[in-house]
């Protein structure tokens, strides 16, 4: 096992965040797990033959998920393109040079709900158009029916994509089960985006036939994405990186570290890891209750992943701040704060206990303490214009680098 290391951060100049936001790609996605480490440590300075790594992953894959086989691909967005990609193409290697270019291609087209064409970063109708396919959205962005979906699925449709994630619309959806015995009838392939959820086998059960998750997320794995379904399938997959897949390329570390966190997943004591999580979020709750105009209480995930977050309600008046002046105060601080804040414009965020080296939560507490005295010792209530602050961090990021 390895030993822990000093923290790099200070001596390149970087902010040590503490990330209660959960598994964000943003900041590194999650910490990597050890056995992770070790393996990719190993393989770095060895030449590999690729093919055969991608075999040997596919088979941990397969028993991971309960598919017929599997690949590692770059990230999960990856996935998503090389998997429509390949419900195009095929295996047929001329048509997989040729893309994005579909002329020639009999099936172009990907249905989707209106409700899940979200954005993870980018536009995950995007991660489809990059193959030149073209989405075609079913329904309304609060309501799809069964009838829609069939009356989008054409002699063109290529591939239908579901996908799971808190960021669609929760209600008005078709389930999965429903989308994909549609989708079944009519002969087109599901694939479900799935890069956040914990259950591996379920997606496929209820009639996904491929399904793709994000290595780098709960799996504390190395950045790659993981598409998982029939071998057929999932060769085309892997063979567009003769082709649109060149440019998503992931390498050795990617492979192994994907490998090893599935393999780590299954020996991982999932109970003790969730009894930690429960105690910093009852820790956070009896901390927090006490502060004038916060409301903290525990609340379970969106989508059914068996993890919990603290949902803290800030009453602006009460606290004097809003919930996104003090997420931004929190993440601005020392130590930085980055909590999860996607919701902040409701006056309420969470606290998401996964990715937490101990110690922290008490950092965590004590930072959200001083900075909701700070507020309250000021004459003037902490709002900031919302449009502003949104149209702050726009600017911040187009003057990136500097
Ligand atoms: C994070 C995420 C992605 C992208 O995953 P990467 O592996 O970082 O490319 C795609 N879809 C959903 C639903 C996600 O949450």
């Amino acid at each position: 096992m390895q030993q822990s290391l000093p923290d790099p951060r200070p001596a390149e100049g970087l902010r040590p965040v503490i990330n209660v936001s959960g598994t964000m790609t943003s900041l590194g996605a999650s910490i990597v797990a050890p056995e992770v480490v070790d393996a990719v440590a190993a393989f770095l300075p060895h030449f590999v033959e690729m093919n055969d790594l991608q075999r040997k992953a596919g088979a941990v894959i397969a028993k991971a998920t309960g598919a017929e086989f599997g690949v590692v691909t770059a990230s999960a967005s990856a996935g998503i393109s090389q998997a429509v990609a390949a419900c195009m193409t095929g295996s047929d290697l001329a048509k997989i040079e040729h893309l994005p270019r579909t002329d020639g291609l009999a099936k172009t087209e990907v249905v989707m709900q209106a409700g899940h064409m979200v954005n993870y970063g980018a536009p995950v109708e995007q991660a489809v158009r990059l193959t030149g396919a073209t989405p075609v959205p079913v329904g309304g962005a609060t309501e799809a029916r069964e009838y829609q979906l069939a009356g989008a699925i054409t002699e063109r449709t290529a591939a239908a994509l579901y996908v799971v994630s808190h960021h669609v619309v929760h209600y008005g959806q078709l389930s999965l089960a429903a989308f994909a015995r549609v989708c079944r009838a009519k002969g087109v392939p599901v694939i479900c985006d799935a890069a956040s959820e914990y259950d591996l086998t379920g997606f496929l059960k209820a009639g996904a036939d491929i399904v793709i998750y994000s290595g780098h997320k709960f799996l504390s794995g190395t950045t790659s994405g993981i598409v998982a379904g029939p071998k057929e399938l999932i060769r085309a997959t892997h063979l567009q990186s003769h082709g649109i897949g060149r440019g998503m390329k992931v390498g050795k570390e990617g492979i192994v570290g994907a490998m090893v966190a599935l393999r780590a997943w299954e020996k991982r004591d999932h109970a003790a890891a969730r009894a930690k999580e429960e105690g910093y979020l009852k820790f956070w709750k009896e901390r927090l209750e006490k502060i004038p105009g916060l409301t903290p209480f525990i609340t379970p995930d969106p989508t059914n992943n068996p993890l919990s977050r603290l949902h803290v309600a800030v009453d602006p008046e009460a606290a004097n701040i809003t919930a996104w002046d003090l997420a931004d105060r929190l993440s601005a601080g020392s130590p930085p704060i980055i909590v999860r804040g996607h919701e902040a414009e409701l006056q309420y965020f969470f606290l998401d206990p996964c990715n937490l080296h101990p110690g922290q939560e008490e950092t965590v507490a004590a930072r959200i303490e001083e900075e909701c005295a700070w507020a309250r010792s000021q004459p003037r209530p902490v709002r900031s214009d919302l449009d502003a602050r949104n149209r702050a961090a726009e600017e911040a990021l187009m003057r990136w680098p500097d």
